[in-house]
């Protein structure tokens, strides 16, 4: 195949898959001229990948495949034209670079059946430290970044959660907990010593303990009440998350019924599909090609999407930092995207 720069091996993924994103990542790497060499076992790759590289203005240099059942090898030669600078600007999504996402670690306390991040209390905790945060937060606020979500595992298991919030002063910040262990001890000094203006957004549910204890474990449902209560009467603003198999509107009205009945704002309730991911074993499927991006950092790498941290096909890079890289590899990808749906190339699977 030539003098490749770099040699992307897609195994059997598609585009849409995750093969799209490895492509982008490594073309990023290389200089106008270079070569990229692409194998893959997937069959549709043989039309997608020439519509893709039409698409986005790099040249096939060559291609084969081994026998008729694949795999398949192409080279593709980069191409830098200032016709890529303004050919994407389709949509009119959230701008890639606003929001921010952070597992703050991924441990838990509690070992939940659907957990997309497959935390635990055995789960490796894999800590953001304050000094990555600080860079982090830094350079996103210099990108013109807008609101931070810190998630995990249980974000107050994490020791120096207190700092790492605090580093992102300047944003909107809000905090994923299960709001069962912030009540006492120095998890509740963390608590009363954090801005108010930072949101907190638990996990709750059903309007009752069982469908939520038996998601998420036996007593949980009444130590999230408890918890709700705990930091309503800190004075800070609390969103209610409800992540369901089912969104059946019997379940879903019980629980606006409740959520009434304690004062939360409808303004602060969400309700959201289980993704198959991480431990869940069914669920909602999650690809580049179904989820709107939401750049997720973590202690190691980078992500797609904060459901999608388990999954490698959504990996987006090796580091947390920079940012920019992270933000540029998703802004290439939606652009194909992007140019796909505009040319009316629906042959092109990532589209
Ligand atoms: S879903 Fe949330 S509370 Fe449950 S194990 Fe995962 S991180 Fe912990």
């Amino acid at each position: 195949m030539g003098d490749v720069a770099r040699l992307v091996d897609g195994g059997d993924m598609d585009c849409g898959s995750g093969l799209l994103l490895l492509i982008t990542r490594a073309m990023r790497r290389l200089e106008h001229g270079d070569l990229l060499g692409v194998r893959s076992a997937e069959p549709s790759v043989a039309t997608d990948l020439p519509v893709w590289a039409d698409l986005v203005g790099h040249e096939i240099a060559a291609q084969h495949v081994d026998s008729e059942s694949g795999p398949w090898w192409f080279s593709v030669r980069k191409v830098v034209s200032a016709q890529q600078d303004t050919m994407f600007t389709l949509g009119n999504r959230t701008p890639v670079g606003q929001r921010l996402w952070v597992y703050t670690n991924f441990n838990c306390n509690l070992a939940c059946g659907y957990c997309c991040a497959q935390s635990s209390p055995k789960a490796a905790a894999r800590r953001v430290s304050p000094e990555v945060g600080r860079e982090a937060f830094a350079e996103f606020q210099s990108l013109g970044g807008q609101e931070i979500f810190f998630t995990g595992g249980e974000p107050f298991m994490h020791p120096e959660l207190g700092a790492l919030v605090a580093a992102a002063e300047g944003s909107h910040r809000t905090i994923l907990t299960n709001a069962m262990i912030f009540g006492r001890g120095t998890r509740l000094q963390t608590l009363e010593a954090m801005d108010r203006s930072v949101v907190l957004q638990v996990s709750l549910d059903s309007a009752t303990p069982d469908l939520h204890d038996a998601q998420r474990g036996t007593g949980s449902w009444a130590k999230a009440m408890k918890g709700i209560g705990e930091a309503r009467a800190l004075g800070f603003r609390v969103r209610v998350a409800a992540t369901l198999y089912d969104e059946d509107p019997a379940t879903v009205g019980a629980l606006h019924t409740r959520l009434d009945a304690e004062g939360i704002d409808r303004q602060d309730r969400i309700i959201r599909p289980v993704a198959a991911e991480g431990f869940a074993p069914t669920g909602m499927h999650v690809s580049i090609d179904s989820l709107e991006p939401e750049p997720t950092i973590t202690a190691d790498g980078a992500w797609w999407h904060p459901v999608a941290v388990t999954n490698p096909n959504l990996r987006i890079a090796d580091d947390p930092l920079p940012l920019s890289e992270v933000f540029g590899v998703v802004r290439d990808t939606l652009a194909v995207q992007d140019a796909a749906t505009r040319s009316g190339r629906e042959v092109f699977r990532c589209a």
